[in-house]
């Protein structure tokens, strides 16, 4: 976008887990909106391997979302280094895959930990930011299992759930300070996260084709857009939304 302002020019957002998957195609979508991006993930060297991607002003965070004081010293920093905050992607998530009676209580918290708790400490630390800015965007990464349940993922579709009443509380509560909080619900999109997944659950490449109408598996980059959208005032009256990316598969009967 040379020569003219893009929509998200001026522009600062941090995508958490923006190292790799569905966070670096939104956080390569945002950068090729005009913003300046953060990403932040705990792997130094997927980090690196990210900001060649990224290009010129990106920067990356080291930091473990479930850990509260790193998380929220992630909100900050970012907002340090890229001189303000505007934007929020909360797309860190982990999953382990098992049987509900199989699952210790360290197994539970770790999934929670990650996938909602770092949401809600994350989104906290940048209300603040959000406020000196008279506004912000933030963009909650659901999925299917936020609709749907699976015998294989009682934490992580309990987090993901939790994300979207998450995302509301925070849409009624913030609507006054001028932030927008919406959610969005990925389909099955192929990252190492559904590639463990493939591995893990027999069948799981076909069943999801099958019910598809799209006829395809999603990639990192088909979030891109829902990314620009929801951090950009094309969206200003959007909040609290629970918004499916996901080639239809939801819609599927
Ligand atoms: P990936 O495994 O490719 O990406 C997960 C990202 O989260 C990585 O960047 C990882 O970085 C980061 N991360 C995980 N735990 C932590 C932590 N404790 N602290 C900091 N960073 C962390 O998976 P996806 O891209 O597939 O997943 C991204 C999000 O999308 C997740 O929330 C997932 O649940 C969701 N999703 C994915 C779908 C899919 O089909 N792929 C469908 C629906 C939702 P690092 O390893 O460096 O810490």
């Amino acid at each position: 976008m040379v020569g003219h302002a893009a929509i998200l020019t001026g522009k600062a957002a941090l995508v958490t887990g923006g190292n790799g998957g569905i966070g670096l195609g939104m956080a390569q979508g945002l950068a090729r909106a005009g913003a300046s991006v953060a990403i932040a993930g705990r792997d130094e060297r997927k980090n690196q391997a990210a900001l060649r991607e990224l290009g010129e002003g990106a920067i990356a965070l080291r930091a473990d979302l479930g850990d509260e004081r790193a998380c929220r010293g992630m909100v900050d920093e970012a907002a340090r280094r890229l001189a303000r905050l505007d934007i929020l992607v909360n797309n860190a998530g982990i999953n382990i895959r098992k049987q509900p009676q199989e699952y210790t209580l360290e197994e539970w918290q770790r999934v929670l930990a990650s996938n909602l708790t770092s949401a809600f400490v994350a989104s906290q630390a940048a209300y603040a930011h959000f406020v000196r800015a008279q506004g912000g965007k933030i963009v909650n990464i659901g999925s299917m299992m936020s609709l749907f349940g699976a015998s294989f993922a009682a934490p992580y579709g309990a987090s993901k759930g939790g994300m979207v009443q998450l995302t509301r509380s925070l849409a009624c509560a913030w609507a006054k300070d001028n932030i927008q909080v919406n959610a969005v619900l990925p389909g099955w999109i192929d990252t190492a996260l559904t590639r463990r997944a493939r591995e893990e659950v027999a069948g799981l490449y076909e069943r999801v084709l099958a019910r598809t109408p799209a006829g395809r598996w999603g990639e990192p980059a088909d979030l891109a857009g829902i990314a620009v959208f929801l951090a950009s005032s094309a969206s200003d009256f959007i909040t609290g939304a629970a918004i499916p990316v996901d080639g239809g598969y939801s819609i599927q009967g």
